[in-house]
């Protein structure tokens, strides 16, 4: 009888589009309206380092401390931190894999085989008040068993001391040309994220996932060749005694001319800094509040634009034989201008851009990005890393497990920051349709992964992580939510989230919470499945008083329809339907209260559906 009933239940199953979503329940850390929740806690990380740049053997030396706090209410006995450098390890994980590189548009290529270097990191000294803690390393992840557990509210300071030589090329995100230019990230040991959804989070660095991070401050003492130029994460603490009264003036120039860009190293003099030899070494410091992370870049002979947007200092570090790199200091600061007014202030004192061998990436307050021969390239990519300081450098979101949601959220973005700057041009108004070719040739069926796998077993992960992400928020603004109502439940997630870690669920309750939508359908076809779409109009026809147009839901995929309606009297209208005409399954019929005649009906007019047959979306009489 029971297994009668257990048979009958299954058959009786909701397979419908709009069922729930199963999602983990709310709790007191993550609230049901999608807010942090009253309990809500993260772990608390501050670092005080002092590194030192050999450029003889390319080695990084360091040693410092870090400061956690344990704001968890459970007590820990051990604690996790990452050893990013050990990707480059000889035994590494990804070394045994032979990844093959990531390919994005234009040509960029990540190798993570670091193109032959072997390296790794040695943690020399890992010890709280002088006593060595016993550690293990897991490739890129090391457990270190405290001697004392560490309750809840209570904080613990790690001495530590490491060194690496540094990769020529590491993994596409940092790396050196020669021992002249040195772009550092993933530099130092970084503590692993402990959250209430996954504790410890010990997903490996395998080169295609990115990084998760728990917040604090910074104060970085860097050691460098007295003629190298500096720049990092956060703003500088020692201006008089490493500017020259010159650097100081024209820096100063910057904030008493808005809008104009100040040459403060010209071209001249950054060719004459790459030669001229200056002995011995200089120490710089950095200091940052409120970052999840820490990078730096140092080497001689570079220019340095500077302007100043809303109190907020633009830098550019380039090459003198880089190129159109002297028009990238306003791209940036109209992005900055544009992001800030999109997604929320932005919060950082600076924001300095570098130019050089890494083809893109982003750290707190600075992005490193190559020079491109195509102007909307340049922008694009410049742009595309400072609309990281949103997502995740303040909404800190698991990179590792969720691309998504920092890649395509900032993807996202960025149409609409390319489109506002490129206004006007056929590029602006054509940018946007790339998404739609790239669904063409990508989203192949039975090749296709859900948006949800993790990015290191994603095979094309720029369309999964980047473009596909794009082009799901873009039909969830234009076609379901509206553009009014869509941009300001995103912008207070961003707002909600700033400085705390989201989780997915966080940001669905957040739309459903602020539009008064159940997007669950949504979700799921988009995230979690590869469903697809196919609207059609089967057939129209009129009867006494009424126009009844027959319509079809031919794949997986639900979405409102829109239908643009020309008439014999050669006029024509659009009327859009809601995602509830599908409830009562994958057909439906529209019945309109006039005979007027039709002479057509097209779906999707305006094109901005992925619809993988787009024959059937036309009738004519
Ligand atoms: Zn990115």
């Amino acid at each position: 009888m029971l297994a009668l009933l257990l048979v009958l239940q299954q058959s009786i199953a909701d397979s419908s589009s709009f069922r729930a979503l199963a999602l983990p329940p709310a709790t007191s850390t993550r609230s049901a309206s999608g807010t942090p929740g009253p309990r809500y806690w993260q772990q608390r990380a501050d670092y005080t380092l002092q590194a030192t740049l050999d450029t003889g053997t390319n080695v990084l030396r360091g040693q410092g401390r870090i400061y956690y706090v344990n704001r968890s209410p459970e007590t820990l006995d051990h604690v996790w931190v990452q050893l990013d450098q050990n990707l480059f390890a000889p035994n590494s994980i990804s070394r045994a894999l032979n990844l093959p590189p990531l390919r994005f548009a234009g040509g960029v290529v990540f190798d993570f085989t670091s193109k032959g270097f072997a390296g790794g990191i040695t943690v020399d000294r890992f010890a709280v008040a002088g006593r060595p803690l016993t550690t293990k390393v897991f490739g890129t992840m090391m457990r270190v068993e405290l001697a004392r557990p560490l309750a809840p509210n209570l904080s613990i300071t790690f001495d530590i001391a490491w060194h690496f030589p540094i990769p020529p090329y590491g993994g596409g995100r940092m790396g050196r040309v020669g021992s002249r230019f040195y772009e550092l990230g993933q530099w130092y040991p970084r503590m692993a994220v402990y959250d209430d959804v996954h504790g410890w989070n010990t997903l490996p660095f395998l080169g295609a996932g990115e990084f998760y991070l728990e917040f604090g401050d910074f104060d970085v003492s860097l050691t460098v060749p007295a003629g190298f130029q500096v720049t990092a994460t956060g703003a500088l603490a020692n201006p008089t005694v490493i500017r020259t009264p010159q650097e100081r003036a024209r820096l100063a120039r910057a904030f008493t001319s808005p809008g104009q860009v100040v040459q403060v190293v010209t071209r001249q003099e950054a060719v004459a800094g790459a030669t001229r030899p200056v002995p011995g070494t200089r120490t710089w410091r950095f200091t940052a509040s409120g970052v999840r992370d820490f990078a730096w870049a140092a080497g001689s002979g570079l220019r340095w634009d500077a302007s100043v947007w809303d109190g907020i200092l633009v830098q550019t570090f380039y090459h003198p034989e880089a190129t159109p790199w002297e028009e990238s200091n306003m791209m940036l600061r109209f992005a900055l201008r544009h992001f800030s007014g999109a997604l929320g202030q932005y919060p950082w004192p600076q924001i300095s851009a570098v130019e050089g061998l890494i083809e893109g990436m982003e750290y707190p307050t600075v992005i490193y990005c190559p020079s491109l021969r195509k102007r909307e390239d340049q922008y694009w990519v410049l742009m595309h890393e400072l609309g990281h300081q949103w997502f995740p450098m303040q909404v800190g979101s698991d990179e590792r497990r969720y691309p998504w949601m920092d890649e395509g959220f900032n993807t996202f973005a960025d149409y609409d920051a390319a489109e506002a700057f490129f206004k006007g041009t056929p590029y602006a108004d054509s940018v946007r349709r790339e998404l739609l070719a790239a669904y063409a040739a990508t989203a192949i069926p039975g090749s296709e992964q859900p948006m949800i796998t993790k990015p290191d077993e994603v095979r094309e992960l720029y369309w999964t992580a980047y473009q596909k992400p794009a082009l799901m928020l873009t039909i969830l603004r234009e076609a379901v939510i509206g553009r009014e109502e869509f941009d300001r439940a995103f912008r207070e997630y961003a707002r909600r989230w700033k400085g705390k870690h989201a989780q997915p669920v966080d940001f669905f309750r957040t739309m459903s919470d602020l539009t008064g939508r159940d997007l669950d359908w949504f979700w799921r076809s988009w995230i979690y499945t590869t469903a697809r779409l196919d609207q059609a109009v089967d057939s129209v026809r009129t009867r006494d008083d009424s126009t009844f147009l027959y319509l079809s839901n031919r794949a997986q995929m639900v979405l409102p329809v829109t239908l643009e309606l020309r008439y014999a009297d050669g006029t024509s209208e659009t009327r859009s339907l809601p995602v509830e005409m599908w409830n009562l399954g994958s057909r439906f019929t529209y019945r309109m209260p006039s005979a007027k005649r039709l002479a057509s009906v097209v779906i999707d007019p305006r094109v901005i559906y992925p619809d993988v047959n787009r024959e059937n979306n036309s009738w004519r009489r």
